[in-house]
């Protein structure tokens, strides 16, 4: 049987005297496009610093190629994360700021041109390796940060909302881009988003998180013609 590169289960995180998630289990395959989705506040974000290590787990298991990582920190786990606000190194390169956590493995110098290299020709950041963040449109400064996650080579990808600051024409040509590049790569990714129209165009399968719970997963067209819930039925039949 294979091992899920990533599994939740009976996954419960409170902050003090409020429990904001409950019982929440979701298997990742290897090369599978997960979409979480749920309105604001529902938990989505607290859920990916979670398997990103920069949250505690409250209660249940996270895996990652079948170990248990709850007690394993951020830096040890084979994870990155882009954020919504992804900030850049101002005062770098963009071949600078793609080759940092590489720097800071101590990786040889090589072997660091090597992977910026592969990463800049995989997002059409060739042309752009010396220019500085400020020099850049929104959308390419996104490709930066994609690139600066997966320029070490994890296992998981983590997304949260990473489109939301784009204008609607770029995220239809981002969302198309990390899509191909999950497929290149062939990681596990979960991508959370408010947006369903995203979700429905990039993922293999869907949860929808409400208030903290999971109130249904499955394929998007599942979803489509078979809602749980009159809620997972107005988000999915909801404009953009
Ligand atoms: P989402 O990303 O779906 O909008 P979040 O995971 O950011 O939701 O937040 C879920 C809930 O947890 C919210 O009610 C939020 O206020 C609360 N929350 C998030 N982080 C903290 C924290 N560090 N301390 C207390 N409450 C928090
Ligand atoms: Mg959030």
């Amino acid at each position: 049987m294979s091992v899920a590169t990533v599994s939740l289960s009976g996954v419960g995180k409170a902050f003090g005297p409020a429990t904001i998630l409950h019982d929440v289990s979701i298997e990742v395959a290897h090369g599978e496009f997960v979409a979480l989705v749920g309105p604001s506040g529902s938990g989505k974000s607290t859920l990916l610093r979670m398997i990103a290590g920069l949250e505690e787990v409250t209660s249940g298991e996270i895996r990652i190629d079948g170990r248990v990582v709850n007690d394993v920190p951020a830096k040890a786990r084979d994870v990155a994360m882009v954020f919504q606000n992804y900030a850049l190194y101002p005062h770098m390169t963009v071949a600078q700021n793609l080759g940092f956590a590489l720097r800071m493995r101590r990786l040889p110098r090589a072997e660091i041109g090597r992977r910026v290299g592969e990463v800049a020709r995989s997002l059409n950041l060739e042309e752009l390796l010396d220019r500085y963040p400020r020099q850049l449109s929104g959308g390419e400064r996104q490709r930066v940060a994609t690139g600066r996650a997966i320029v070490r080579q994890p296992q998981v990808f983590l997304f949260d909302e990473p489109l939301s600051n784009l204008d609607a024409a770029l995220r239809v040509h981002v969302r198309a881009e990390l899509r191909a590049l999950h497929r290149k790569v062939g990681v596990a990714s979960i991508y959370v988003t408010h947006d369903q129209v995203e979700a429905m165009t990039m993922a293999d399968r869907i949860v929808v998180l409400r208030g903290g719970r999971i109130e249904q997963i499955g394929a998007p067209l599942d979803l489509y013609d078979r809602p749980a819930s009159i809620f997972v039925a107005t988000f999915i039949g909801s404009p953009a």
